[in-house]
């Protein structure tokens, strides 16, 4: 049987069977590769794996491996490779043109459709009107959040799980408050995403969904609209990116639409803040009133000769009370069982004779329609969805974005450009942000620092103020957060860049092109961007590695990230380099950045075999149409980042920066010295130094150096230049081959304080410590290999 691997580039064939399973398989079905669809290969990554797929109206990616279990059969050339009549909603001549004409606005809000199935009780007014919003990655949810909420967000964390949880007050009306949920494909349990935001719905018992659905792309969306209604909540459609529908000569059949899914359909284009209005009082409406969906049974007696419509009604019937009893809607939990769900079968508690029967009902159903179960139910959605198209959609015939779209991609994908185009992108977000942008900024803003500093410092030595509180002020407040601080210039810039590539859709495709590479270290191609931020700021790096699907790859990602080398190494390197290897700069520079990604190269490959088992999450993902990324979406995001980055360096930081400076103003005794050689730090350091003694550096003065360090890398040579005075001290102390090592114990050895803060963010408290016990071991294994290597060679 021939598989999608067998097909050459243009070439369309009709799946057969899924193969695969677990979450793979289900991600795959999901995703709208299901029995009976089209597919068309696009093409290969430039490395030959993964490969590009065009199913229904969409992109999308995924690996040779994964390709082989697929079949398919009547492989063929289409005559015209890209139209977006590929897929299973093929069949637009049945329909009434004068059903299929957009209605720009239905109008119908609050008067008339409504209040026919108005309840009598609404609810009370003071009650906070709670909605979640759900949608599909790159439906335009991120804009739409904002235009509901405009400046009223508050960011945090979903308890217990690191996934980005956004609250806001709609715009003008008190009293509600919308829930971004990750954008996900399904309700299916398999990523924390999709955990998530179905907990969401199940336990917090939002009073509506706003279920937003990029209308190019429709059918896929539907899928997970379709499960939402099973959810029994009240729920509004806001069908997005309608301007791109209608300039291309599309349209949709808003009230048809509406009618056939039960639900509020809203035509919008939140880019253009089009239709929001309508959508917010709709949205008010259905909650306020406590409208439930009026259609939940997307089966049909004639599908299939009916054998997943019986199936699930009789499920249905035999999880009544369970369903009642555990709070979960009936509909959902029996579509989810015949699924295979695990969570819901526990959940429902059913006895050893229940499941019994719900295994014969589901493996009466298999046999009777030739599928199994997964696919069953998703073919079941899928065919719904095609009637609703086929009634209530006219798809444009193809649409100028797409166009544009594979323009672009010919050369930022293609085999012999994607990687120079990459690697040229990358070059020049690195030239701009340390640099230009960034560099600049970070200097004007130290300069900035230190002149308030100095000014601070005689304001308050011209009033009198004791010595003691001066020396906290500058060296714990102004040169500790200071220093801090001066970072955020920077990080701000990178993240301009990273919400550029990432609203552009250029991220995905620098997924693609790199997932066969990063594959080999047990992680996907999603993990290439945190890795390359690691080389300007670790900060950022591990702030961008919560866009990773898999908490085992962001984990990964994260351990490898602090031995890229950063920029706040650079003036350690540079330092030692004229004072010991002033003819070898460029070669020791290299050889630098080289050790930092071995190492960081080794640590994943023997994470993968031994504390990370297991394959990176399947990397099936979406490769969405080049978008303008909008002014509004990514200020919001850099004045987010910016309040979460300030908050910090006001918070942990400042905490950290007056520990150090208390050690080393203070001696053991707790009188103030002067002379930092008597503080507790130096004494610490006495006995911290014999560590370093096998590595060749064990000098008070390096030790001090080292831990000073750990507050920000560049304060490494700032101490060495204050303890020692002079580089020809610090050559008395250190030949070449002891500050080899000890610039190889630099690259390696635990990041600074504001990078473990955010892995402490990101991961959790118990992660940072053990990263920084991890990289620190590994930092004096490495430099005790070179000194000893050193030692016998030079
Ligand atoms: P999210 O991934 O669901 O949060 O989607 P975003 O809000 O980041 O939007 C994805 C892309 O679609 C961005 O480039 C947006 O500018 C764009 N976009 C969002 N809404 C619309 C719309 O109504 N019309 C058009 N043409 N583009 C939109
Ligand atoms: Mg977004």
């Amino acid at each position: 049987m021939a598989t999608i691997r067998d097909l050459k580039i243009g070439q369309a064939a009709e799946v057969f069977t899924v193969g695969g399973e677990g979450a793979l398989r289900q991600h795959f079905l999901d995703m709208g590769v299901i029995p009976g669809v089209t597919v068309q290969l696009i093409k290969y990554a430039p490395m030959g794996d993964p490969i590009e797929l065009k199913v229904q109206s969409y992109e999308l990616t995924i690996r040779l491996a994964d390709a082989e279990k697929i079949t398919v059969r009547n492989i063929h050339d289409p005559e015209d490779i890209g139209r977006s009549l590929v897929g299973i909603s093929s069949m637009p001549d049945r329909r009434d043109p004068f059903e299929s004409e957009f209605i720009d606005h239905p109008g119908l809000g609050e008067g008339g459709r409504f209040h026919d199935k108005k309840t009598e009780h609404p609810l009370p007014d003071d009650t906070v009107l709670t909605f979640a919003l759900a949608g599909n990655q790159n439906s335009g949810k991120t804009t739409l959040f904002n235009q509901l909420t405009g400046a009223n967000q508050h960011v945090g964390n979903f308890p217990g799980v690191t996934v980005d949880r956004k609250d806001g007050v709609i715009r003008n009306h008190k009293n509600t408050l919308v829930t971004d949920l990750p954008g996900i494909y399904s309700m299916s349990p398999y990523t924390s995403e999709e955990v998530v935001s179905r907990q969401f719905i199940l336990d917090e018992k939002p009073k509506g969904i706003i279920n937003i659905v990029d209308a190019t792309n429709i059918e896929r969306n539907l899928y997970l609209t379709l499960q939402l209604l099973e959810l029994n909540v009240p729920m509004v459609v806001a069908l997005n990116m309608m301007d791109e529908v209608q300039s291309n000569g599309g349209s949709v059949n808003v009230n048809k639409m509406e009618k056939l899914l039960g639900v509020p359909v809203v035509p919008i284009s939140a880019a253009k803040n089009e239709g929001i209005d309508e959508l917010v009082d709709h949205a008010i409406h259905v909650a306020k009133y406590q409208e439930k969906p009026g259609r939940q049974d997307f089966c049909s007696p004639t599908d299939n000769g009916g054998a997943v419509h019986r199936s699930i009604h009789a499920i249905m019937h035999l999880i009544q009370d369970h369903s009642e009893e555990s709070g979960i809607p009936v509909r959902f939990a029996a579509t989810k069982l015949i699924e295979g769900d695990k969570s819901v079968e526990e959940a429902l508690k059913l006895d050893q004779n229940e499941q019994e029967t719900l295994e014969h009902i589901v493996k009466q159903m298999e046999k009777e329609s030739g599928l199994d179960r997964a696919a069953a139910i998703a073919g079941m959605r899928f065919e719904f969805i095609e009637k609703v198209t086929a009634s209530a959609v006219i798809k444009p015939k193809r649409s100028r974005e797409e166009t544009r779209s594979n323009k672009i991609d010919r050369i930022l994908t293609g085999k012999y450009t994607a990687i120079p185009m990459f690697i040229l992108i990358m070059a020049v977000i690195f030239y701009l942000t340390f640099n230009v942008i960034g560099g600049n900024l970070q200097t004007l803003l130290g300069t900035g620092i230190s002149a308030l500093s100095d000014t601070a410092e005689s304001a308050m030595k011209a009033a009198g103020v004791n010595q003691f509180l001066i020396s906290l002020v500058i060296k714990g407040v102004f040169t500790g957060v200071g220093s801090v601080l001066s970072f955020l210039p920077i990080i701000v810039t990178l993240f301009f860049f990273l919400s550029l590539l990432e609203d552009s859709g250029y991220m995905a495709r620098i997924a693609f092109v790199m997932d066969k590479i990063l594959r080999r270290l047990g992680l996907s191609g999603r993990s290439i961007v945190p890795m390359l931020l690691g080389f300007g700021c670790s900060v950022p790096a591990i702030m961008s590695s919560r866009t990773l699907p898999s908490e085992r790859d962001r984990k990964l990602t994260v351990i490898m990230i602090p031995f890229m080398s950063c920029s706040a190494k650079l003036p350690i390197y540079s330092y030692f380099i004229s004072a010991f290897f002033p003819k070898q700069g460029a070669l020791v520079m290299l050889l630098l950045y080289f050790t930092g990604i071995a190492v960081g190269i080794l640590t994943a490959v023997i994470s993968k075999n031994t504390r990370f088992k297991g394959e990176a999450v399947p990397f099936v993902m979406e490769l969405p149409t080049y978008r303008m990324p909008r002014a509004k979406n990514v200020g919001q995001l850099l004045w987010e980042k910016t309040k979460d980055f300030i908050q910090r360096a006001f918070t942990i930081i400042f905490i950290a920066s007056m520990v150090i400076w208390f050690l080393e103003t203070f001696s053991p005794s707790f009188a103030m010295v002067s002379d930092s050689s008597k503080s507790i730090l130096a004494v610490v350091s006495g006995f911290i130094a014999p560590v370093f003694a096998p590595l060749g550096f064990g000098d008070w003065r390096m030790a001090t150096a080292l831990i000073s360090g750990f507050l920000a890398k560049e304060n490494v040579v700032s101490t060495i230049g204050i303890l020692f005075g002079s580089v020809s001290a610090l050559q008395k102390v250190l030949t070449p081959a002891t500050a080899a090592s000890f610039l190889v114990f630099c690259l390696l050895y635990t990041p600074c304080i504001a990078a473990i803060a955010s892995v402490r963010r990101e991961l959790g408290r118990k992660w940072a410590f053990w990263i920084v016990i991890f990289q620190c071991t590994v930092a004096w294994v490495c430099a005790f290999i070179v000194h000893l290597v050193t030692l016998a060679f030079v």
